[in-house]
């Protein structure tokens, strides 16, 4: 759509949509136009849900999950008694625990807020990496479960955490990397059947 066709508040919309992921300029766009056709009620309700975000959800004390912080500093997962406290699995997001959370992992999180990446300014001051030594420095953590992404990034990241909470008594574990489930063989890359050779399991 030509900016000309824009009123100001439109295009200050589509902007701002256009910054969350997997919306270009094109789509925000469209999705800003969608908008337009919405009761002004049913607006004003979207408005309000935006605007609770900040006041009513923030990150957990310890883990840095989003919890709702009108019902305390700690997410669902860290105030469970029933999660296993002697296990973090270190995400660099949040979106990186949804699917460990799904397979029916048990114990808890630290989420990282991204990945040590020097040429984007990156470095381990941004991200929660003090908070995690310090939680994998007290007596009932037993193991941290290194689930960065595999890229150059996610694994400096993970190496550099294992150095940095290294202990005796603490393991330091990673995913294991190999064929995903269902997989077509006659497909798969060669990194990863190189890893699934390395890796295999006695029948
Ligand atoms: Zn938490």
């Amino acid at each position: 759509m030509s900016r000309e066709l824009q009123p100001e508040a439109l295009r200050r919309l589509a902007e701002s949509l256009s910054r969350l992921p997997g919306l270009g300029r094109r789509s925000a766009e469209r999705a800003a136009l969608a908008l337009l056709d919405w009761k002004p009620d049913e607006l004003k309700q979207l408005a309000e849900r935006l605007a609770s975000l900040s006041e009513d959800v923030g990150n957990c004390r310890l883990c840095f999950l989003p919890t709702d912080l009108r019902k305390g500093e700690l997410c669902p997962v860290c105030a469970d008694p029933r999660r296993d406290r002697s296990l973090i699995c270190v995400v660099e997001s949040v979106s990186m625990a949804v699917p460990i959370e799904k397979s029916g992992y048990r114990g808890c999180y630290h989420v990282l807020g991204g990945k040590l990446s020097p040429l984007d300014g990156v470095g381990p001051g941004q991200l929660h990496l003090e908070s995690l030594r310090q939680r994998s420095a007290e007596a009932e953590c037993r193991e941290v479960l290194l689930a960065t992404s595999t890229d150059i990034e996610g694994q400096a990241t993970a190496a550099y955490i294992a150095e940095l909470c290294a202990r005796p008594g603490l393991t330091l574990s990673r995913l294991a990397q190999g064929i995903p489930i269902g997989a077509d063989l006659s497909h798969t890359d060669s990194a990863s059947m190189a890893m699934a050779i390395a890796r295999r399991n006695q029948f």
